[in-house]
C-alpha cells in the first residue's frame, strides 16, 4: 500500500513550482510546460480532469485540476486499488475561487512497480501519467547534508516532520529548527527569479501603515547608535522599504540581496544596493554603526556565517538587528509541519531564541535584546559589538 498524503498549503506549492521550474516537461502530457498546465489561466478555467506528475527527490508529486465537486482519486498502474484525493484548494490565481486543486505526494519506494498515474473523476478515469523515473529509490540527488547545528555545533537532531520533498529536523540542544538535507545551492537560488520578485514578493510589500510601522519598529532599535554620518546595512534588501525608511531617518544605507530583480529595483529607487550573496562574502564593506536582517536570514544557508560577518564589519559599539520566522510560536504550535512558516526549500531555518543567541554570542556580541510578535512565530534578537572586546575577524570555511 502507497503511502499518499495530501498536501493543501498555497504557500508551499509555491516554493514547489520553483522547483519544478526546473524539471523536464511530462512527454506523457505532450506540453511544452506542466506550469502552463497546472498553474496558468487555463488549468483555472479547465472544464476536464488535469493530472501533472512530477519528482524531485524520491518523492513523486501529483498535481491537479479537476471540476468543483468531483470526487477524485489517484489510481496507480500496478494497483487494484485507488486513493482518494482528500483536499482540495483554489487555485492560485483565483485565490477566491472554488477548490478546483489538489496536490499529492508519494515516496517513490512505496510506490512499488508503479510508473504511471491517472486521475479519477467521478469514477471516468483520466489518461495514464509517466511516474519520472529515479536513478535510486529512497535516495534523494543533489541533496547537501548538515552535520553540525550552525548554531551551536552540536550534532543532536530530532526529526522535526516532512512537508513534500524534504525533511526537517530540530536541534536539540537551541532548538533551531532546520532542512536537513537540503537541496543544494544551486536548486535553491532558482527561487529567486525576476518572476517571483515582480509577481509575488513586490505584491506583498505594498508599503501600508503596518508595515511602516514594523520597519519603524525594526529601526528603532538601533536609533540608540545612530549619530551624524552612521551608517546602516542590510541583508536582503528585497523591495527597498527597509533601507528607504532608514534613509529618510538619518541613515546612510547600503545592502545587498541574492535577486538581480531586487537590485535593479532598489537602485531604481536611489538606493545603495548591490548584487551579493553573502554566505559566499568575505564581508559586508563596513565598518557599519547598524547591520539588519529583517526577514532574509530564514532563506540564507550560512546563517552563522552572515552573523560573523556582521560581528567583523560592526564598528565598535554598533548592532546588529536580526528579524525572522521561529517554530517557537503558535503556528507551529497549532499545525506543525503545515505551518505557512514552513516551507523547507526556501525557509531552511527556523529559528529560537536559543539559536539566535548562541550564533550571537559565538561571534563575540553582547545580546541586549530578544523579542517575539504576538503570536510567537516571529522572533527579533538585538545584539552589541562590545568596545572591549577585539575585532572577532570572520571564519574561513
Ligand atoms: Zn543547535
Amino acid at each position: 500500500m502507497s503511502r499518499l498524503t495530501s498536501r493543501i498549503n498555497p504557500h508551499i506549492y509555491r516554493v514547489a513550482r520553483a522547483i519544478r521550474g526546473r524539471t523536464q516537461p511530462n512527454a506523457a502530457l505532450g506540453s511544452p510546460s506542466p506550469y502552463a498546465q497546472w498553474h496558468g489561466p487555463d488549468a483555472a478555467a479547465a472544464r476536464t480532469p488535469i493530472l501533472v506528475c512530477t519528482s524531485v527527490a524520491d518523492i513523486v508529486l501529483l498535481q491537479g485540476c479537476a471540476p468543483t465537486g468531483a470526487e477524485l482519486a489517484i489510481e496507480l498502474d500496478s494497483e487494484q486499488t485507488t486513493h482518494p484525493v482528500t483536499h482540495r484548494f483554489p487555485h492560485p490565481d483565483t485565490p477566491l475561487g472554488p477548490r478546483r486543486c489538489f496536490e499529492m505526494t508519494f515516496d517513490r519506494s512505496s510506490a512499488g512497480s508503479a510508473t504511471r498515474a491517472r486521475l479519477v473523476a467521478d469514477g471516468t478515469a483520466g489518461g495514464w501519467v509517466a511516474i519520472p523515473e529515479l536513478p535510486k529509490p529512497g535516495a534523494m540527488t543533489g541533496a547537501e547534508h548538515i552535520e553540525r547545528c550552525p548554531a551551536c555545533t552540536r550534532s543532536d537532531f530530532a526529526a522535526a516532520g516532512r512537508r513534500q520533498h524534504l525533511v526537517m529536523v530540530t536541534c536539540q540542544t537551541c532548538g533551531l529548527m532546520m532542512t536537513n538535507p537540503r537541496p543544494i545551492e544551486d536548486h535553491t537560488l532558482v527561487r529567486y527569479s525576476e518572476r517571483y520578485f515582480d509577481e509575488e514578493y513586490l505584491p506583498s510589500q505594498q508599503l501600508t501603515p503596518a508595515l511602516t510601522t514594523h520597519i519603524d519598529s525594526i529601526l528603532d532599535h538601533v536609533e540608540p547608535v545612530k549619530r551624524p554620518g552612521a551608517s546602516l546595512f542590510e541583508l536582503g534588501v528585497g523591495g527597498g522599504n527597509l533601507l528607504a525608511r532608514a534613509a529618510e531617518r538619518g541613515w546612510l544605507v547600503s545592502g545587498t540581496d541574492v535577486n538581480p530583480a531586487s537590485i535593479a529595483h532598489g537602485e531604481s529607487r536611489g538606493l545603495n544596493v548591490w548584487l551579493e550573496n553573502a554566505d559566499h562574502a568575505d564581508t559586508l564593506q563596513g565598518p557599519y554603526d547598524a547591520v539588519i536582517s529583517e526577514m532574509s536570514l530564514e532563506h540564507v544557508r550560512r546563517p552563522e556565517h552572515f552573523c560573523a560577518l556582521a560581528a567583523a564589519d560592526l564598528a565598535p559599539g554598533g548592532r546588529l538587528v536580526i528579524y525572522t520566522v521561529s517554530a517557537e510560536g503558535e503556528s507551529f504550535e497549532q499545525s506543525g509541519m503545515a505551518s505557512p512558516l514552513v516551507g523547507p526549500a526556501e525557509h531552511l531555518f527556523l529559528f529560537s531564541a536559543g539559536s539566535l543567541v548562541a550564533m550571537c554570542e559565538a561571534v563575540g556580541l553582547r545580546v541586549d535584546t530578544v523579542w517575539r510578535n504576538h503570536t510567537g512565530d516571529e522572533i527579533g534578537i538585538v545584539a552589541s559589538k562590545r568596545r572591549d572586546i577585539a575585532n572577532p575577524g570572520v571564519p574561513r570555511r
